[in-house]
């Protein structure tokens, strides 16, 4: 295994993926204007575009420890943009502003790089307008788009991008991250790496949080303990109160300091009246952290299904009796037994309602409909 040093060190497992970036930036005749960053949710796509950036603007190549390199990771370099939508699509004026920034030479480092986090949010009309700036950058300007898959961008931006591709990295490494970099103990790491499936994201969320880990272990009991209708409709009311819970836990704190800062800016001091004028502005903020705490709620319904999944997966492989390493070692007296007490077409047949389930909360049906389905179908069939 290369182990990964400065600006690289958190892209863990990626070392194929790293090379040619890092050929780039040794050798300028290698540079590209227009990267495209693909990976699974969790397999650290914004970790390696902002490394990127890093290695871009640092004068050693990406030491890790310069400025310039820990205000890229950061995210608050001046010559770095990072666009983060946590909206459903990213807004034809949005990408304008991009464009226009595009057009400005960097104001201190070597380079102009902006970072598209979810470059699959764009309607195909707001790809047209970016890609007349990526066919025909400024010398000095880089776009570094990161999407799940190639096929999620339009492929007249995709052909015109030099494509990345990061692969889910191996619980083992993904453990090894947690304990280096967050002080994890090694037993808990590697315990978190599975449950969360490799997403680097996930796993140090739960390996940090207990209530993280305790929510968790709430959501797999839940679907195991249902008999009848009442439960499933129990549970799945449950799911959706916790999911709340989770929204509100991320999104609270980061909510009332925007406020805040908005308020600041506007010049209206702590509990005094808001001007009419102004209050467009509040309601504009307003609006946004709604649509952000409903797309939360949405991922963490999709990670608990996913969590689900990953259950049923395991229970099918102890049916099979296959020698693979469970996903969630730490449930395995609870696996066992729905294991013994159930047969594989049973487990199949809740694999696919939770498949289903997936597909209609990412086509906008109401959540609680969506979980109600699932968790009838999670039902024994005696
Ligand atoms: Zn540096």
């Amino acid at each position: 295994m290369t182990t990964l040093t400065g600006v690289w060190a958190e892209t863990v497992g990626q070392a194929h993926a790293v090379g040619p970036l890092r050929a780039a930036i040794d050798d300028p005749s290698a540079m590209t204007h227009a990267w495209l960053i693909t990976g699974p949710p969790g397999s650290g796509r914004s970790n390696a575009a902002r490394a990127f950036a890093a290695a871009l603007q640092c004068e050693r190549g990406g030491c890790g420890e310069c400025r310039e390199c820990t205000t890229a990771l950061a995210g608050t370099h001046a010559d770095v943009k990072v666009v983060a939508t946590e909206k459903v699509t990213i807004a034809i004026s949005e990408v304008r502003e991009l464009i226009t920034l595009a057009q400005s030479t960097p104001s201190q480092g070597r380079w102009r790089v902006i970072i598209v986090e979810d470059a699959d949010r764009m309607a195909e009309r707001t790809s047209n307008v970016l890609l007349k700036s990526i066919e025909e950058p400024p010398p000095r300007t880089v776009w570094l788009l990161c999407a799940p898959s190639p096929q999620d961008v339009a492929v007249t931006i995709r052909s015109r991008c030099r494509i990345v591709p990061l692969r889910t990295p191996d619980p083992e490494d993904v453990a090894r991250l947690l304990e280096t970099r967050d002080g994890i103990a090694p037993d808990l790491a590697l315990e978190c790496a599975r449950a969360a499936q490799s997403h680097i994201g996930v796993a140090r969320r739960l390996a940090r949080d207990p209530e993280a880990r305790a929510r968790r272990a709430q959501v797999l009991a839940l679907a195991t303990e249902i008999r009848g209708v009442g439960d499933a409709i129990l549970a799945a009311a449950d799911l959706v109160e916790v999911a709340d819970a989770d929204a509100k836990a991320a999104t609270e704190e980061r909510d009332a300091a925007e406020k805040v800062a908005l308020m600041q800016t506007l010049g209206v001091e702590e509990g005094a009246r808001v001007a009419p004028a102004l209050r467009a502005q509040l309601r504009q903020l307003e609006e946004d952290q709604k649509r952000r705490a409903t797309r939360h709620k949405r991922d963490v319904l999709d990670r608990a299904i996913t969590d689900l999944m990953s259950l049923y997966r395991d229970v099918a492989v102890a049916q099979t009796g296959a020698t693979v390493t469970l996903v969630n070692t730490a449930h395995d007296g609870h696996i066992r037994d729905l294991a013994a007490r159930t047969a594989l077409a049973d487990t199949m047949r809740c694999l696919d309602a939770l498949g289903t389930a997936r597909e209609r909360l990412a086509g906008n049906v109401a959540p609680l409909l969506a979980l109600e389905a699932m968790m009838l179908d999670l039902r024994p069939r005696g």
